[in-house]
């Protein structure tokens, strides 16, 4: 930060003009005091009007993002309510393939039984028997294979429902969202544009080198540009202003920046006497 720019005089009124002299103010003294602290109202009043256009930046910037996040959401929702689809007709398949094993090898097994009513020999009749029972074996495999299928089948629709479930809420939020998205930035700038309107209105108050070095810090430094310091501690950086600057501070000669953070500083005690307890 450009060292120029540290600290300001008191606008219109000549420090020289000042008398000396400590105790009660004299009267030069107090119209000196009474200038700085009208130039720091002005710079309040300045404050406010950016306070309101800073909340609603955050607001216009925040909007869009907001509905590319719920756009990223629902494509991470619906692809994974198409790999559960996909899922399922994969098991509707296997369902499927297996009824008709079954099917197949209950009318073999069907067969082989009325086979084995006509063969002449036993030895035939042993290579039947055993032929039937492989047979019933790989079908109690396969029934077993069923009753896996159908608990699983079971598990997935429950997971498809849940997805189903989650795939129309965020759906109808982003719906909701995108229809809102433009009446609320409209409405955002419409309020913008009043208040910048009011900006130029009282920067007006402001005399033009206090102003610049607003602007200069406003342009560089985080948000806000002028805070109040109390019980030492700047408002913006909460850190304790050092002893002599702060000294400086209560007097009210001129516009001071926090020495740690560059803000503009305000004694709030100025505004904001503190009572003393008397009772
Ligand atoms: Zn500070």
């Amino acid at each position: 930060m450009c060292g120029v720019y540290r600290n300001i005089p008191v606008w219109s009124v000549h420090p020289a003009g000042r008398l000396p002299g400590a105790g009660n103010l004299c009267g030069q003294e107090e119209i000196h005091l009474s200038i700085y602290l009208n130039q720091i109202r002005q710079l309040i009043t300045l404050q406010k009007v950016d306070d309101e256009i800073y909340v609603l930046d955050k607001e216009l910037k925040a909007a869009p993002q907001e509905l590319e996040a719920l756009r990223a959401r629902f494509a991470e929702v619906q692809a994974r309510r198409e790999r559960q689809n996909e899922k399922m007709e994969h098991l509707h398949e296997q369902e499927k393939r297996l009824g008709i094993e079954i099917e197949d090898d209950s009318a073999r097994i069907r067969k082989s039984k009325s086979k084995l009513m006509q063969v002449a020999n036993s030895k035939e009749y042993h290579a039947m028997v055993r032929e039937m029972d492989s047979l019933e074996k790989v079908n109690r495999d396969r029934e077993e294979e069923k009753t896996l299928l159908i608990e699983e089948l079971t598990l997935q629709r429950g997971l498809k429902e849940e997805v189903e479930t989650e795939f129309a809420a965020v759906q109808d939020e982003l719906q909701r969202c995108e229809a809102g998205l433009e009446a609320r930035v409209s409405k955002c700038q419409t309020v913008r544009s009043g208040l910048v309107q009011r900006r130029t209105e009282v920067s007006k108050d402001v005399p033009m080198p206090v102003f610049t070095r607003y602007e200069f810090i406003r342009e560089r430094l985080d948000h806000p540009v002028i805070v109040s310091v109390v019980n030492r501690v700047c408002g913006g950086c909460h850190i304790a202003i050092p002893p002599q600057a702060y000294i400086e501070l209560q007097k009210g000669t001129q516009i001071l920046s926090c020495p740690n953070c560059q803000r503009l500083v305000f004694w709030q005690e100025h505004f904001e006497p503190t009572q003393k307890a008397e009772e």
